[in-house]
């Protein structure tokens, strides 16, 4: 089922039907144009579940599948703005190039961004990301270390003890195994029709670059190129054929028992704020009451 109510800036829920005709407060939260884009990037008709629904948690998207949900506009709006950032780099391809396919197997079905000589001669398997500083940092696996100086604590509990400073190392685990997994899954799709793909490159861009913390974060470009190296296939097919399957199940019997992992929940920072369905799952609608009581 898909998503059919916004949630109004006043906390307020409304048909997204009846949002789109005529809002009823005396000016709309933003602009006609944007909120049919919202509502049309919400319900897209889909039947096989795609490679983006199974990397996330089974429990998130088996109940995106099967209820009704609400959702806030404003937080749609960075996927917004990935979706205006394929719109734009679509007008400009050429003949070496493919972009924004759909392929599938009998495992699932994923759109690839872009495929061809995107970088140079050879043939880059190409994906854009709109993200956070926060992701870029641990993507790009930068850490900061402490180093020792020449100074020494001349007073308080750490008198006598050398003083240490904060460095940048850029040479820690790259946490993008999300990414991976989808690049190589395209990559898989498209050799299965006979392509080559030498290369496979994220495009990211940083979301919060002008903000304060970005800096703090070593975020030092508004675009990152990062590299994804192959993963084997017999992996990826794996993992992926493992989260079909238990969606499968999950849509069949009416109900799952795998609630997200913590990876999938971010740590249940997505299950507080940003998952639109965690009023309808178990492990979600437990955070929602803890919240409220907290308040
Ligand atoms: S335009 Fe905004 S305020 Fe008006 S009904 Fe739609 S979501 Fe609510
Ligand atoms: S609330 Fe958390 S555990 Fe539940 S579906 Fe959403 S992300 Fe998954």
């Amino acid at each position: 089922m898909p998503a059919k109510k916004f949630i109004c800036p006043d906390g307020q829920e409304i048909e997204i039907t009846r949002c789109l005709q005529k809002c009823p407060y005396s000016q709309r939260c933003m602009f006609l144009p944007t909120l049919r884009a919202v509502a049309a990037s919400l319900n897209r008709n889909i039947k096989q579940p795609t490679v983006t629904e199974l990397l996330a948690g089974t429990m998130e998207t088996f109940l995106r599948r099967t209820t009704d949900y609400v959702v806030d506009p404003i937080k749609q709006l960075y996927a917004l703005h990935g979706t205006a950032v394929h719109t734009i780099n679509e007008n400009h391809i050429d003949k070496t190039m493919l972009s924004e396919q759909r392929l599938s197997d009998d495992i699932t079905s994923g759109k690839f961004d872009l495929f061809g000589k995107i970088l140079d001669k050879e043939n880059t398997l190409g994906d854009y990301k709109i993200t956070s500083s926060y992701k870029l940092m641990k993507a790009l696996g930068y850490y900061k270390v402490d180093v020792p100086t020449d100074e020494i604590y001349k007073t308080g509990s750490k008198k006598g003890q050398p003083k240490t400073r904060k460095e940048w190392r850029t040479d820690g685990v790259k946490h993008l195994l999300d990414w991976a997994v989808q690049l190589n899954y395209y990559r898989i799709l498209l050799e299965e029709r006979g392509y080559t793909v030498s290369r496979m490159e994220i495009q990211a861009m940083c979301r919060d670059f002008n903000l304060r913390m970005a800096a703090e974060r070593n975020i030092t470009s508004p675009i990152y190129l990062i590299h994804i190296n192959k993963i084997s296939d017999h992996w990826v097919k794996l993992y992926m054929k493992t989260k079909a399957k238990r969606l499968q199940k999950a849509l069949k019997t009416g109900k799952t028992p795998h609630i997200c992992s913590g990876k999938e929940r971010w740590q249940d920072r997505k299950c507080k704020d940003y998952c639109a369905v965690a009023e309808s799952c178990p492990y979600g609608r437990q955070f929602k009451q803890v919240a409220i009581k907290i308040a």
